[in-house]
């Protein structure tokens, strides 16, 4: 099964990726930590990658692209995966729906976040995030047990650079601007379920997963 965890920056698909992978079966392919490791890595993608993502603008479709479909291409994804953080353009999603017919799949399901903007200021101003295995907390709502400590991995747990304010209020607009458009265009293909991510995580996470059952 492919599956887009679509909505805004903060709305939580992060949160209720992996819930979703076990229950799916199906790897967690997000480009946000496939960006993030890059940088890490110190490649040129990475450097090319934060370039953008320091302004809270979208890296390159062409560049996105290629990287999303090779990953795609790989064994463990043959019967799927979980896109979180892609398609972000309309031509992002074309491409993929192209890529995934050409090679006898589809995307066989969206699943919408909803959460309003005041909102998601609050919970990405206050989110952390573990150097080293990328899970995310947050100050109030999600904290790790042992404050700067990482409950998964004991790896350090920091504010990433792009969750300050400012660059909030630029990924935004930039989500506004050029993701939201992708879900009417979403709707006409495929059957999207739009899930209230504005409730507690476990209630989300329920309605996710109840998301998953066939309609
Ligand atoms: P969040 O989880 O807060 O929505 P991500 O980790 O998904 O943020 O993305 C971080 C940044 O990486 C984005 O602001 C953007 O610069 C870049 N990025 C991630 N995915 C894409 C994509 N599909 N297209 C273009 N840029 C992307
Ligand atoms: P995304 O991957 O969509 O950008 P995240 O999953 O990283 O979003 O969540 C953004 C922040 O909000 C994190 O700090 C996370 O702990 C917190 N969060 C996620 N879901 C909820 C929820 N249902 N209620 C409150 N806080 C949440
Ligand atoms: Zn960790």
């Amino acid at each position: 099964m492919d599956i887009i965890l679509f909505g805004p920056p903060g709305a939580g698909k992060g949160t209720q990726a992996k819930a979703i992978c076990d229950k799916a079966g199906i790897p967690h392919i997000s480009t946000g930590d496939i960006f993030r490791k890059n940088l890490k890595e110190g490649t040129a993608l990475g450097k090319l990658a934060q370039s953008y993502m320091s302004k809270g603008e979208l890296v390159p479709d062409e560049v996105v692209c290629d990287l999303v479909t090779d990953r795609l291409a790989q064994p463990d994804a043959a019967g799927g995966a979980l896109l979180d953080g892609f398609p972000r353009t309309e031509v992002q999603a074309k491409l993929l729906r192209d890529w995934l017919r050409e090679h006898g799949r589809d995307i066989d399901l969206v699943i919408s976040l909803e959460v309003p903007d005041d909102v998601l200021v609050r919970r990405l101003s206050g989110r952390r995030t573990c150097l080293a295995c990328g899970a995310t907390y947050h100050v109030d709502y999600n904290p790790p047990a042992v404050e700067g400590v990482c409950d998964v991995c004991g790896g350090q747990v920091v504010q990433r650079d792009d969750d300050r304010e400012e660059t909030v209020r630029a990924r935004l607009a930039t989500y506004h601007r050029d993701t939201a458009a992708v879900l009417p265009w979403l709707s006409e293909h495929v059957r999207v379920v739009a899930v209230d991510g504005t409730r507690s995580i476990d209630e989300v996470r329920r309605a996710v997963l109840a998301a998953l059952e066939p309609a």
